[in-house]
């Protein structure tokens, strides 16, 4: 054999997991004791034999022992910079069980009251890269920036101003990005008021071309429809306990004005072929996003794949017209539950044991679930958890099992569909990007409520590894 021969000739693997559980978490339910990657991608999912023919000098060979190796996490909303700032505070607290309750429950929106919590590009870039350490622990390897623009550039957090955008385009020419993102730009106050008029000029003036669209792309723009519900915020055709019913954010002369300015957005994001995600709690809000998509899409034929995220009233016609309109519903399961018994408070127990459709959005297929970080922590498996106990307790063990592989899956294979990458990304099989993760025991052996328990011992983004458990002794 001929020396000095380069890493992954002649069809060597560079790396080669095996002897454990490789879920695929494909249409088939695929499943195989090993992988291989090779330049970035899944070249062989098989049996340890299968695997056998790739491995070369060079390769670097991982003894699972039975843990379990699955699609990386994509956390499908997730404000990376804002969470590097804070972590580990989170709005709701939790998630760090080095950080116990003591650092739960600080507004994020008051922790930086006196000055700004970022306020140079050294210390948004720093932020993104914070996050991305922390993520890269729990085993995500996608996710979405979800709202960056020039309306925040005087902002009380200064992290999600134009200077985020310029930190991630610096970040990502010197290739430090540690997982791939998506982000969806902001003409307005995050949480707050819009103008159609900024919009307009906003997406006039949007750069779109990024030079590695698979690690940072701009996948298009978030519209902030209506509040939360526990603000009496929210658009509703419910009363309020002040007889009241919420309404949009989006500025307007009256409600009508507003609703118009609204749909308005919609249909000029639209046409410029960009995804509009809308922040969308109340059901009025929700109803007039999913037709005025649908409109949209009738006219325009175009696969975007909008989006509503958090979708706290949606009812179950909303989501049947959603999944109609190919769009996506985008929930966190812990908001539901860290919130469930303040709208209980406000709309009464009726209107909130139907809220956050998880049932009835996994059926029509259009869930994707998110942390919304630092809202909640960006563990998923805690996420999953909390959709399982919001879905009740499974009927039969066939159903626990079926629930695991649909809540895995919206927070893989459906964010994946968000990205307009299922075709690349989200599942493991040959030819599909080697991004992964390995578990200290295969997910399908515990139910939901355990998995927070389930370790997590190697992350892999385009073949790279991101994080390595110090103490998993992995091969
Ligand atoms: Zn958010």
């Amino acid at each position: 054999m001929q020396h000095a021969e380069r890493p992954g000739a002649d069809g060597q693997a560079d790396l080669v997991l095996r002897g454990g559980a490789v879920l695929a978490l494909d249409d088939a339910d695929t499943r195989g004791t090993a992988i291989a990657v090779r330049r970035g991608r899944v070249v062989e999912l098989g049996d340890d034999a299968s695997v056998e023919r790739v491995i070369g000098s060079d390769t670097r060979v991982v003894d699972l022992a039975g843990r379990a190796v699955m699609p990386g996490i994509n956390d499908s909303h997730l404000h990376a910079c804002w969470l590097g700032a804070i972590w580990p505070t989170t709005f709701f607290g939790g998630g760090d069980p080095a950080q116990g309750a003591a650092e739960a429950s600080v507004d994020p929106h008051t922790a930086g009251a006196a000055a700004p919590l970022l306020s140079s590009r050294a210390e948004r870039r720093a932020a993104i890269l914070r996050a991305g350490e922390l993520i890269a622990s729990l085993g995500i390897t996608s996710y979405t920036e979800p709202g960056i623009g020039p309306g925040e550039d005087r902002g009380e957090t200064g992290c999600f101003g134009q200077d985020v955008f310029d930190a991630y385009f610096e970040l990502d020419a010197e290739r430090a990005l540690r997982a791939r993102v998506n982000v969806l730009a902001l003409f307005g106050v995050l949480d707050g008021p819009s103008r159609l008029e900024e919009f307009g000029d906003g997406l006039n003036r949007l750069v779109r071309e990024t030079a590695h669209p698979e690690r940072l792309r701009l996948a298009g723009v978030k519209i902030f429809g209506d509040g939360i519900p526990p603000m009496l915020q929210a658009w509703t055709r419910h009363d309020y306990p002040d007889g009241s019913h919420g309404g949009l954010l989006v500025e307007g002369a009256d409600p009508a004005d507003r609703e118009r300015r609204l749909r308005a957005m919609i249909r000029l994001a639209h046409d410029a072929g960009l995804q509009v995600g809308v922040h969308a709690t109340g059901d009025l809000t929700i109803d007039t996003v999913v037709d005025e998509v649908a409109l949209a899409v009738a006219r325009t034929p175009a696969d975007l794949r909008h989006y509503v995220i958090h979708g706290d009233l949606a009812t179950p016609a909303a989501v049947a017209r959603l999944a109609e309109a190919g769009m996506g519903l985008n929930l966190q399961a812990g908001i539901a539950a860290a919130t469930s018994g303040w709208l209980e408070g406000v709309l009464g127990a009726e209107v909130t044991r139907a809220a956050w459709p998880i049932a009835e959005a996994l059926r029509a297929g259009v869930l994707s679930l998110s942390s919304d970080a630092p809202i909640l922590a960006p563990d998923w498996r805690h996420g999953v958890a909390a959709a399982d106990a919001w879905l009740g307790t499974p009927a039969s063990d066939a159903e626990r099992v079926a629930r695991m592989g649909a809540l895995l899956r919206a927070y893989t294979v459906a964010p994946a569909r968000q990205d307009l990458a299922e075709g690349w990304k989200g599942t493991l099989a040959p030819g599909m990007v080697a991004d992964l993760v390995v578990l200290e025991r295969d997910p399908f052996d515990v139910s939901p409520a355990e998995l927070p328990e389930v370790g997590i011992d190697l992350t892999v983004v385009d073949g790279d590894i991101v994080y390595e458990r110090a103490t998993a002794a992995i091969g």
